[in-house]
């Protein structure tokens, strides 16, 4: 057995670890099954890196097959196969990482208009968001990652820091790293529930980038490594980087810049157009895979993929999950049926 990459001593004996902690996570995916009305959609960007594959000498009639081979509820599975891992830490610093988040989940309960502070334990809240970035940088099924340098600081703050005990020596011992760590934390409480919970929530996580993203349910969090970093504004993680929100540090409480609905539905819609442009390309891509495999050449003519893409964005309203996988089947096959004629001639034509 591999060893705990947090402790790098025990055998990583830990099973269905959470990358993001469950009472985050069980907002964003089902992971209780619980079917009704309130069930909140999921969405996680991984999700749309779907592996499309095709048989042998597809016939346009058989398109439904084609497509048909993985259900939203396979992709969303994929999806939480990146966020639930077996044998990457052990149980005992799984309870570390479980103490830090039944902590934080804590915090919740209050919520302010205006910014606030969420807990004076200062220390346990940054430690709290250092712990979801190792554990996606470490596992690395997911965008992020640290750099090695960042990685290493972090696992050992992590490894040494104890929850709810004193750690005025560990404070000691690494004042100059957390001195340079500071943090923005956006929240907008409840913001899927009130503004639709037909489209549920996101995870995403930054690529490469200084400061270091996170979007979880109704939360952002950007993390800069160096205070350097405060003033270089490198990356754009979907205008939040635009924002002057309160910092935090380990010993100055955790403060929290609360957004609107209206403001965080901004940075949303952000989001949406983002992965929008990713969908049409894939989508652009598989359906050109598609033409080759149907006995044609090149790619798709421009009008036939232009007619599919239309059909599936003329209603806004499916850009949340149902926009994606069987809304793409549905709309590929009737425009491909429609234009049998005219695909069958270009077949006869070469
Ligand atoms: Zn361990």
């Amino acid at each position: 057995m591999n060893r705990c990459k947090l402790c790098v001593t025990n055998d990583a004996d830990d099973t269905g670890s959470h990358v993001v902690p469950h009472f985050l996570l069980k907002r964003i995916f089902n992971v209780e099954n619980a079917k009704g009305r309130d069930q909140e959609i999921s969405f996680k960007i991984s999700a749309l890196d779907v592996q499309m594959s095709f048989g042998r000498s597809v016939q346009p009639e058989k398109l439904e097959e084609v497509f048909g081979d993985l259900s939203d509820e396979e992709l969303e599975a994929r999806a939480m196969a990146d966020l639930v891992v077996d044998n990457e830490w052990c149980k005992s610093c799984e309870k570390k990482f479980a103490d830090l988040e039944s902590f934080y989940s804590k915090t919740l309960a209050v919520e302010k208009e205006t910014e606030y502070q969420s807990t004076d334990d200062s220390l346990g809240a940054l430690m709290f968001w250092l712990s979801i970035i190792w554990r996606i940088s470490a596992t690395g099924k997911n965008n992020l990652r640290l750099s090695a340098k960042d990685e290493r600081k972090i696992r050992n703050l992590l490894n040494e820091y104890e929850p709810g005990k004193n750690n005025d020596e560990f404070t000691k011992k690494w004042s100059p790293v957390l001195d340079e760590i500071s943090y923005q934390v956006y929240r907008s409480p409840d913001y899927y529930k009130k503004i639709d919970p037909e489209h549920g929530t996101f995870l995403l996580d930054g690529k490469n980038m200084q400061p270091y993203a996170i979007m979880v349910d109704e939360f952002a969090v950007l993390i800069y490594m160096k205070k350097s970093h405060l003033k270089l504004k490198l990356a754009a993680f979907f205008d939040f980087e635009n924002l002057d929100g309160a910092l935090s540090n380990f010993d100055s409480g955790e403060n929290i810049t609360p957004l609107s609905v209206e403001e965080y539905g901004s940075h949303i819609s952000k989001v949406v157009e983002y992965m929008k442009d990713i969908k049409l390309d894939r989508y652009r891509g598989i359906l050109n895979r598609l033409y080759r495999k149907i006995g044609h050449q090149g790619n798709m003519p421009e009008h036939i993929v232009g007619e599919i893409i239309a059909q599936m964005t003329s209603d806004e309203r499916k850009l949340g999950r149902k926009y994606t996988h069987e809304d793409f089947v549905k709309c590929t096959t009737e425009v491909v049926l429609k234009h049998h004629v005219e695909l069958r001639q270009i077949n006869r034509g070469r």
